[in-house]
């Protein structure tokens, strides 16, 4: 009786950030729908200025949709999603690209240009989005290379470093144009085991920062230590949210009952 009180307790606090604290990305009544099949149903979410999260769930319950629509990669079907209290539907141009600047994207692949040094893909945005000049540009992408450890490998290019140095240059490229909000979808997944930690590191000092982070893992000691509320998804359903402890220790929804059987 104790537990699934204060289980509820945790959920609405959760589910409503306390009003001091201002909403970064808001879902009302998202849906995504590719043709006919719906993929993302009905979401609602409110994630709060400075707020880690990790999203779970099995393969194909809409993950990497949920947070793609967030930076408009997809565009919703119904509903509408709001950036820092603005919304954002079929935003276009000069204010798409301003959404952009707002929020970082890391890819599972890296997605790293690979005739681009790390330091000139780091810079690239600055430059060709934001008509920096290309010293001021590569000063910066230097700085950001140093904050992920990379500084020595400013000048590689993307074959000549591994798995986990090239997921830290994404991050920093992600980092170039200072987002408030900053995205991962699966960011370890396509890593060797042993440079799984490296990159891990990287986000925990992130997240350290202050940014909104909104992270796509399968890494559970991720969600548990680092992040401040899970989200588990199926179906295109937010079924279940809370903070790790209690979605560690008691998951309430079977079916997140069932994931975390398979994946712990
Ligand atoms: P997850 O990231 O959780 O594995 P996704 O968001 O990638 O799930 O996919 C959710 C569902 O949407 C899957 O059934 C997938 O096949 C489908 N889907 C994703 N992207 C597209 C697309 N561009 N066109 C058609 N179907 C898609
Ligand atoms: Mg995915």
């Amino acid at each position: 009786q104790q537990d699934t009180l204060s289980t509820a307790a945790a959920s609405a606090v959760f589910s409503h950030p306390s009003p001091d604290k201002t909403v970064a990305v808001e879902f009302r009544q998202v849906s995504k729908a590719f043709g006919h099949h719906e993929v993302i149903r009905n979401v609602d979410l409110q994630v709060a200025s400075g707020e880690v999260v990790a999203v779970c769930g099995p393969s194909g319950s809409g993950k990497s949709t949920l947070i793609r629509l967030i930076n408009q990669l997809e565009t919703v079907s119904g509903g509408e999603i709001l950036i820092d209290q603005q919304p954002t539907r079929n935003l276009s141009g000069a204010a798409l690209r301003q959404l952009r600047t707002h929020i970082g994207f890391v890819f599972q692949q890296f997605n790293l240009y690979a005739h681009l040094t790390a330091q000139d893909n780091v810079s690239l945005a600055l430059i060709k989005v934001h008509g920096w000049k290309k010293s001021e540009a590569r000063e910066k992408a230097l700085a950001l290379l140093t904050r992920v450890g990379l500084r020595d490998k400013a000048l590689h290019y993307p074959e000549q470093l591994s798995g986990g140095q090239q997921q830290r240059v994404a991050i920093a490229r992600a980092l170039v144009t200072d987002p408030n909000i900053i995205l991962f979808d699966e960011p370890t997944s396509a890593l060797d085991p042993e440079m799984i930690g490296e990159v891990l590191l990287v986000m925990q000092e992130l997240a350290k920062s202050g940014i909104t982070m909104i992270v796509v893992t399968h890494e559970m000691s991720f969600a548990r230590e680092i992040a401040d509320r899970v989200i588990f998804m199926d179906g295109g359903e937010i079924l279940e949210q809370a903070a790790p402890e209690e979605f560690f220790l008691r998951p309430k929804h079977p079916r997140a009952q069932r994931f975390l059987q398979k994946v712990l």
